[in-house]
């Protein structure tokens, strides 16, 4: 078998959110398990949605939440560059193989000469695919219009992009949202334009709230962004732990698992084709898990940044540590020790 080579290819739109947080997870963990390469490759090409610093920040969350890469915008490697805007001119040559096959063609933009470029869809031709979560999955092409590859600026679509990424990249499993399945019969299709490979695709399943809805970036009930996790004292460890649980269970009903457990337990089988329901009440029992756990001086001076911004006094390493030990065993996240200890010393 060639080597495992998966990649996470966020857009640089904004904070990690806990969906791009758990495909990233994914592939990092499949990348580790089966001995990989795991590349991040930032997919910038909608211009209008990047955000200045979004690129920083994510590769920021997922370093704390303990993932590691070896190959990126910031690593570098052997098959960049890895940011789609740094690539325009890859993505040029190949439309224009496809112009020249005849498997593509010009779309003008009235009174000028700058022109789009659209795939000629094949007609009435079943794509197939053995999806690594869902099984067999199987679109029609008659149900997709030819569809644009190059804009008229020159950018590419994402569509587009992704294939020729992908496979100068060689990469072989593309692990990635559900909200995917449906370019993936586009992605094939170029492909098989060009015949190349066509790299192993699973889609994982949504997450959903406790009320079975699929989560929003709007839904106020439930915090969503990583940043917001690690400025309420929840561990890195603790996040790895819960994500890893979406949407993937292990083969025992153990729920507290180190990092090393997960990558050596996995199994792409056990991937669930369910939903994935985003449980807070499980994230704050694993959090107070890994809270317990800490030694207690850890734990004091991760409290102590907590209880300083909420102007309390901390008379000495002695009384911390003290104070740090009373509630070790309540807090579900350590910047509850402020509430914690206000509720304790100022009762009127
Ligand atoms: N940039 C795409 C996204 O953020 C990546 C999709 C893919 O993994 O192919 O959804």
């Amino acid at each position: 078998m060639n080597k495992v080579r998966v990649r996470y290819a966020p857009s640089p739109t904004g904070l990690l959110h806990i969906g791009n947080a758990r495909s990233a997870l994914f592939n990092y963990i499949f990348a580790r398990h089966f001995g990989g390469d795991f590349i991040v490759r930032i997919e910038d090409t909608d211009t209008s949605r990047n955000v200045a610093g979004g690129e920083a920040s994510q590769l920021n969350y997922l370093r704390w939440l303990g993932l590691s890469w070896d190959e990126s915008p910031d690593l570098g490697g052997a098959y960049g560059p890895y940011r789609q805007l740094e690539r325009l001119d890859l993505y040029q040559k190949y439309a224009q193989e496809l112009l020249d096959k005849g498997l593509a063609y010009k779309e003008y933009r009235e009174n000028s000469d700058q022109y789009a470029i659209r795939f000629k869809v094949p007609e009435d031709t079943d794509y197939v695919f053995k999806d690594l979560v869902r099984g067999e999955l199987k679109f029609n092409s008659k149900d997709v219009e030819d569809w644009i590859l190059m804009k008229d600026n020159g950018i590419p679509t994402y569509n587009f992009a992704v294939v020729i990424d992908d496979h100068l990249m060689e990469i072989t499993h593309v692990l990635r949202g559900e909200e995917h399945i449906t370019n993936t019969p586009k992605q094939m299709m170029v492909y098989q334009a060009f015949g190349w490979d066509i790299p192993i695709f699973g889609h994982m399943t949504i997450i959903v709230n406790e009320q079975k809805k699929k989560l929003s970036k709007r839904d106020q009930n439930v915090i969503q962004f990583i940043s917001e996790y690690e400025s309420m004292g929840y561990l890195p460890e603790a996040m790895f732990n819960f994500i890893a649980l979406l949407g993937w269970s292990p083969q025992t009903n153990q729920e507290i698992l180190t990092q090393q457990e997960i990558i050596d337990q996995f199994d792409p089988s056990r991937l669930s084709k369910a939903p994935a329901m985003f449980d807070k009440e499980k994230l704050a029992f694993i959090n107070s898990k890994y809270i317990k756990q800490l030694p207690i001086d850890v734990l004091s001076q991760k409290a102590r940044v907590f209880l300083e911004k909420a102007d309390i006094n901390i008379q000495s390493d002695a009384w911390l540590n003290l104070l740090v030990g009373i509630f070790q065993d309540r807090m579900t996240h350590i910047g509850e020790i402020v509430s914690l200890y206000q509720s304790f010393f100022h009762q009127d």
